[in-house]
């Protein structure tokens, strides 16, 4: 299995992460270019030769920089099938599972956000998981696919706990700020929510996260925990009865509902 190295770097507009897998050869996969030119900067100041660009869906803000760097360096656009992107050469759906630069890349579906968003493991360590899952929190999800969105995190919590994840955007302060209002006595979310507060201050990222660390702090993944069921509960006004439920109420809570 080759050596690969993680970098990400944050757009200078908004708050995704684009990152950049980079072999000991300089080569490099893309991971959602929702722009071009912080991205084309980046590959032309570090040397790098971009193998190919990988993507999770299909929202501009992480397919812009598709068309002005292909155009540029001539790459294979690796992406799921059914979205709407029509610069994609190979289409992926779970289950799924290719090479690039000696790396194995493994596809997971994992709609909700977007109804056919997936998700790549690579090398069984390092999981580019898009707009599913963010440090403490998790992606919007359209009104009708708040369901589909609850069994795709459920799918990732069965996923080994030292994974490392790798999201889109970084939110992941304000997301644990929310989650202190869900679960005010939870020590490791408290802990974590410092953490984070300090490393906006310093300009760091809280990217990549481990699963271990999201399944103790994120209420998204929490929602069979007694103290977010407690909290869902008295949000909504009265009795839950699965965590679905319970995941529904966190998530319009999260929204402002
Ligand atoms: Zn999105």
């Amino acid at each position: 299995m080759s050596k690969l190295e993680i970098q990400g770097i944050r757009s200078p507009v908004g708050d995704n992460i684009f990152w950049f897998i980079i072999d000991s050869n300089k080569n490099g996969i893309l991971v959602d270019p929702g722009e071009d030119k912080p991205i084309v900067n980046y590959i032309k100041s570090n040397g790098l030769m971009p193998d190919s660009i990988i993507l999770t869906h299909d929202h501009p803000d992480h397919t812009n920089g598709i068309l002005p760097i292909t155009n540029e360096f001539h790459c294979p656009v690796i992406g799921p099938e059914n979205e709407n992107i029509e610069s994609i050469t190979q289409a992926f759906t779970e289950g799924d599972s290719f090479e690039r630069m000696g790396a194995k890349f493994e596809v997971l579906s994992l709609p909700g956000h977007s109804p056919d968003h997936i998700g790549f493991i690579v090398n069984d360590e390092h999981f580019f998981c898009g707009d599913v899952i963010f440090g403490g929190g998790c992606g919007i999800v359209p009104e009708g696919s708040y369901d589909i969105m609850f069994d795709s995190l459920q799918k990732c919590k069965e996923l080994s706990p030292a994974i490392k994840l790798y999201w889109g955007h970084e939110y992941t302060a304000a997301n644990l700020l929310f989650a202190t209002q869900v679960e005010p006595d939870n020590v490791d979310l408290v802990k974590r929510l410092k953490l984070a507060q300090e490393n906006i201050a310093t300009n760091k990222f809280d990217a990549p996260g481990t699963l271990a660390e999201e399944l103790k702090t994120n209420p998204f993944l929490r929602t069979d925990q007694p103290g977010v069921i407690a909290a869902a509960e008295q949000k909504h006004g009265g009795k839950l009865s699965t965590p679905y439920e319970v995941f529904a109420v966190l998530r319009k809570w999260r929204s402002g509902g």
